[in-house]
């Protein structure tokens, strides 16, 4: 159905890390897993969320006079936020003169994405491209994801699904033959590793990348280089050891942790559980990356 809506927190154009090509990036809000590394950590939560940039502010008080929920006052010339208080209503988003807050998260409908794809159409058919759905988790709002994919199909534009893989197998099932390739996360082997670090165990994720396997799916593996979790070639090795009889596996990507997750969460009023780890050196992705050369994997390396 056209009409049929969901939220999303982003749309880039001209994206070329994202599947094949050029292409339209399309980031849902929302997300089961909670990793402490988290790069979009306005992805997770599923409402439109405040978001407050203090270098912008100038301290002119209209954000506090119009708030609602009185979550706003200003102390020592700084605006401070009662997070808890805040309904992410954006009133106060309207009202401030210098940009300085900004809500993250929309809800928008199918027709509305669409419009905004197939402005880049021309692109897709040139360069081999197409749309890739992010997040966020793409497979936690099924049915718009579905929908999207199926308005595509219709268009013949080439799908990617960028996914944890952390979903019920029916959401899978539903839209496999939509999508032209998936993107699927493997953070650790370990399960109890993975849970201590994003919030839920990995049964699920690599269940349904053998399920992925069985129906012959393309599927690149992304792997979040992690300093402390993951960085170690062994665990690296014992990744590539996981998917090695999948005929399925197209790449294997390796993408190191960056320190973007910081800032946005401060702007988000969360915590930020990553502060002080360095981003992982240009050897150590190198070396990780030889280990899976070594295996027979094409790696790709970077964003
Ligand atoms: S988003 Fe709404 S509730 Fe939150 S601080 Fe702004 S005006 Fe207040
Ligand atoms: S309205 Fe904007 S510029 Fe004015 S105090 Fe609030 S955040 Fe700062």
């Amino acid at each position: 159905m056209a009409n049929t809506t969901g939220i999303i927190f982003d749309i880039k154009r001209y994206s070329i890390n994202d599947g094949p090509g050029i292409r339209t990036t399309i980031f849902f809000k929302g997300c089961p897993l909670h990793c402490l590394w988290c790069h979009n950590p306005e992805g997770i939560s599923f409402k439109p969320q405040l978001m407050h940039r203090p270098s912008r502010c100038i301290q002119c008080g209209r954000c506090v006079l119009v708030c609602p929920q009185k979550a706003l006052e200003i102390q020592d010339k700084k605006v401070v936020i009662s997070w808890e208080k805040c309904t992410g209503c954006g009133r106060c988003v309207i009202d401030c003169p210098s940009g300085a807050m900004e809500l993250v998260g929309k809800s928008v409908t199918v027709d509305e994405v669409m419009k905004e794809m197939i402005k880049d159409i021309v692109f897709f058919d040139q360069s081999g491209g197409g749309v890739t759905f992010c997040g966020g988790e793409p497979l936690a709002q099924p049915e718009f994801l579905y929908e999207l994919l199926s308005r595509c199909r219709a268009m013949d534009i080439h799908t990617t699904v960028d996914t944890s893989c952390y979903a019920p197998r029916g959401v899978l099932e539903r839209i496999i033959d939509k999508t032209n390739l998936f993107l699927c996360d493997i953070k650790h082997p370990d399960s109890a590793k993975h849970y201590e670090w994003t919030g839920v165990e990995n049964a699920i994720i690599l269940d349904n990348i053998r399920f992925l396997a069985q129906k012959k799916k393309p599927v690149i593996i992304r792997i979040p280089v992690i300093p402390g979790f993951n960085d170690q070639p062994e665990t690296i090795k014992s990744i590539g050891t996981l998917v090695a009889h999948m005929k399925n596996i197209h790449q294997i990507d390796l993408l190191p942790y960056n320190t973007g997750g910081q800032s946005k969460s401060q702007r988000l009023g969360k915590s930020y559980k990553m502060s002080g780890i360095q981003e992982p050196s240009g050897l150590n992705i190198k070396e990780l990356a030889a280990v899976l050369r070594t295996m027979g994997y094409k790696v790709h390396t970077g964003g």
